[in-house]
């Protein structure tokens, strides 16, 4: 576990102060396992506040391409030392949506560190917006390891891993897609999933489409100047 690790290098920084270099490694492997250490923590936490129904879900407008750079910087943050590459394709016109901001962006970042953890060797990420009359999708895609059709109702359900040899190799805790779904269903939306094992895997939040803004107060409204 990371606290397992952390604990290790605190021994190891305690007997090596004098190594620049050692101190060094040891810095960034606290850095990234305090990260791993807080993702956890805060999962089951949220976990725990959705089971209780105490997760209140504060909406506002925001623009699906604000919600998704927070999301990148987020989970970039967690990634210490190790850059990927994930494209995001946007439709030209902005987006609106009306979400909880935090929350649509730890769904997100759910979604893009299952789609590295389980994307192969050199994942190949995108994150996906297209609209429809009544609804946004919001896609997160890989072209990993996939996953079989009777595999893709249970893997959102609690505590769930599929059950393959990858699963001792990859860590998680079996919470990242529960969460997700209460996420999406707490903005009545819902999540979809595209799948076939060796294919790689699309996950699909649809939430209904939100309004534009309205200006802050001082602001010029175009609507209202014309
Ligand atoms: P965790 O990743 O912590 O095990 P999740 O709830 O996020 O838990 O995912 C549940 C299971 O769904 C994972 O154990 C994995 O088997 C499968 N899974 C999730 N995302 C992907 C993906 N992008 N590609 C392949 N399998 C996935």
């Amino acid at each position: 576990t990371p606290l397992t690790s952390i604990r290790m290098f605190v021994d190891m920084l305690h007997h090596n102060q004098n190594d620049p270099e050692e101190t060094r490694v040891c810095l960034e492997v606290l850095h990234k396992e305090t990260a791993r250490l807080s993702q956890r923590i805060e999962r089951l936490l949220d976990w725990g506040r959705m089971e209780a129904g105490r997760r209140v879900y504060d909406l506002k407008s925001e623009t699906a391409s604000d919600v998704i750079n927070q999301a990148l910087d987020a989970f970039r943050a967690t990634q210490v030392g190790i850059e990927h590459d994930i494209t995001v394709e946007l439709p030209d016109e902005p987006v609106w949506l009306n979400v909880d901001r935090n929350a649509l962006e730890d769904a997100l970042v759910n979604l893009l560190t299952n789609a590295i953890k389980y994307g192969g060797d050199e994942p190949n990420v995108a994150v996906i917006v297209t609209t429809e009359e009544r609804h946004v999708r919001l896609s997160v895609r890989d072209d990993g390891i996939g996953i079989p059709r009777r595999e893709h109702k249970r893997i959102f359900q609690k505590f769930y891993r599929h059950d393959d040899s990858l699963k001792r190799e990859v860590e998680g805790s079996g919470l990242g897609l529960a969460i997700v779904r209460h996420i999406a269903i707490g903005h009545r939306g819902r999540v979809e999933l595209q799948s076939e094992p060796g294919q790689g895997s699309t996950f699909t939040i649809v939430l209904p489409r939100g309004q534009a803004a309205k200006p802050e107060r001082g602001e010029t409204d175009v609507a209202d100047a014309a």
